[in-house]
């Protein structure tokens, strides 16, 4: 999974270039953040439904399906055309309105880890969507609040086989929100699949420089064919396929 985010429609073309490249490099899921939770309400908050129809076409175009967050219900039934798969993001995993209101939905909701959830806190916070009726959950940590502050959060590792031995649920990683910065995401995605994580997530722009938001945690196209390479590797010698 990947974000590219285009942000203005002047970078459309590099949108879908960037989607090309990712999709070549074996990427399977486009994930783009149309409304988006940011932390200062003057930074840039998305593109809202123009941002979902570019991700739409991207997707189609390249044979990824698509992911992109919600954040609040009334959003949930106009997404429902463009996305394959609802991002509930971290602040979120404890809004219990929403997930009930996905456990009604038939499509998959990725799940991230709350910054100060624990796993046995994201584990019910998934049985609300399940208790819905919707059993397609996919996890995700993305990195907890420590007392360390060199990276943006601290990847909690551990956690892809705690939850592995606590429910038949897929947990992915993210080590682009996890770490906020783009020479930590390469190691901390070794790390991931390597501890037995179903996927990664991960941030790729054309020209992050430029990137109105999560630059400094974006990988370069290139960076994440290679480290896709680097994942061929390592993926069998832990007895997985990719
Ligand atoms: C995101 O996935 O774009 C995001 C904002 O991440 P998180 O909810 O993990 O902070
Ligand atoms: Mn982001």
């Amino acid at each position: 999974m990947l974000e590219s985010g285009p942000c203005t429609i002047e970078s459309e073309y590099q949108l879908f270039e960037t989607a090309r490249r990712v999709a070549r490099a074996g990427a399977r899921v486009l994930r783009g953040g149309a409304y988006k939770p940011r932390t200062s309400p003057y930074a840039f908050q998305g593109m809202g439904l123009d941002g979902l129809k570019l991700l739409r076409a991207a997707g189609d175009e390249t044979g990824m399906a698509t992911v992109s967050e919600v954040m609040e219900i009334s959003q949930i039934e106009g997404m429902l055309p463009y996305v394959d798969i609802l991002q509930v993001g971290a602040r979120n995993m404890q809004n219990f309105n929403l997930l009930a209101a996905l456990g009604q939905v038939r499509k998959p909701v990725l799940l991230k880890r709350g910054m100060s959830a624990t796993i046995q806190e994201w584990l019910l916070a998934a049985e609300y969507i399940m208790s819905g009726g919707n059993y397609d959950v996919i996890l995700c940590e993305r990195g907890i609040r420590t007392f360390e502050t060199y990276t943006r959060n601290t990847l909690d590792i551990s956690a892809i086989p705690v939850v592995h031995k606590l429910s038949h649920l897929p947990i992915i990683g993210d080590p682009s929100h996890a770490s906020g910065r783009r020479n930590k995401v390469i190691p901390l995605a070794r790390a991931i699949v390597a501890a037995g994580g179903d996927g990664v997530l991960i941030e790729v722009h054309h020209d992050p420089e430029k990137a109105l938001c999560d630059g400094p945690q974006s990988l370069y196209p290139e960076q994440f064919a290679r480290l896709m390479d680097e994942l061929r590797i390592i993926v069998p010698a832990v007895g997985r396929t990719i």
